[in-house]
């Protein structure tokens, strides 16, 4: 059986790396591990795990790495070893970085690469204000590109709530409130963004533009990683 691909998303919150990772993971049929969902799962069910989480995951704050890195790491290594995956919102600061490269050199299962999708911040802001995310299945949506009932206000109230993948109730997530919008960003550029530097060194890194379409942005990056 041959190895199946092992790539991590990387950018800032809104720049589509759910929606994206989602795509990729029907199309090449491996697992889609994501810290953010993984989190939200647990605060669903109301772990010990997913309270904890919640506390940080409100301010826009990361999750402590004591209790992010064992997390991912289990879900990466129990996968059989020629199964692939794709990464999405792990690693987020050099810390989680290093422990997942050597965790995954013990293993000789090293990612194949990280693609940084980027965006403005004008237009990251401008997505996460109007994101909206299904309780089910995480799938995020865009409130202006749902239809509306008709009586043509715009407003979230005049539209249907319902996730078009799996029907499931859609809702605005804590974190997407204006000020933990502001709070992630930042953390992004502070924690995040050095994480860019631990992969381009290695030579690791694919850069793909994150404006337009969702269909757009899936061309771009499969061609960026020759898989197109
Ligand atoms: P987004 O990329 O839109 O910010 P995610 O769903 O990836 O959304 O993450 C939501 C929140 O979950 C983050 O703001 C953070 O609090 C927490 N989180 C996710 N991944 C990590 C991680 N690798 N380390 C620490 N905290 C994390
Ligand atoms: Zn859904």
């Amino acid at each position: 059986m041959t190895e199946g691909v092992r790539i991590g998303l990387f950018g800032p919150p809104g720049a589509g790396k759910g929606t994206q990772a989602q795509i990729l993971r029907d199309r090449w049929g491996v697992a889609h591990i994501s810290s953010g969902d993984l989190f939200r799962h647990n605060l669903k069910e109301r772990t010990p795990l997913g309270l904890k989480a919640a506390e940080f995951m409100e301010k826009g704050l990361l999750v402590p790495d004591e209790v992010t890195i064992d997390i991912i790491l289990d879900k990466v290594l129990a996968l059989d070893k020629e199964e692939g995956f794709i990464l999405d919102g792990f690693p987020r600061n050099t810390h989680q970085a290093e422990s997942l490269d050597e965790a995954l050199d013990q293993q000789s299962r090293g990612l194949d690469a990280i693609v940084h999708i980027e965006l403005p911040e004008d237009e990251l802001l401008r997505r996460l204000g109007g994101r909206y995310s299904c309780r089910q299945c995480q799938a995020p949506h865009n409130i202006e590109l749902i239809p509306a009932n008709g009586n043509g206000q715009g407003t979230a109230e005049d539209r249907k709530l319902e996730c078009e993948q799996c029907g499931g109730e859609l809702y605005q997530r804590a974190d997407d409130s204006s000020e933990a919008v502001a709070q992630r960003i930042a953390v992004y550029r502070n924690e995040t963004m050095p994480v860019l530097d631990f992969y381009r060194v290695r030579e690791m890194l694919v850069e793909v533009e994150g404006l337009g379409s969702v269909e757009a942005v899936n061309k771009r990056l499969l061609t960026a990683l020759k898989r197109g």
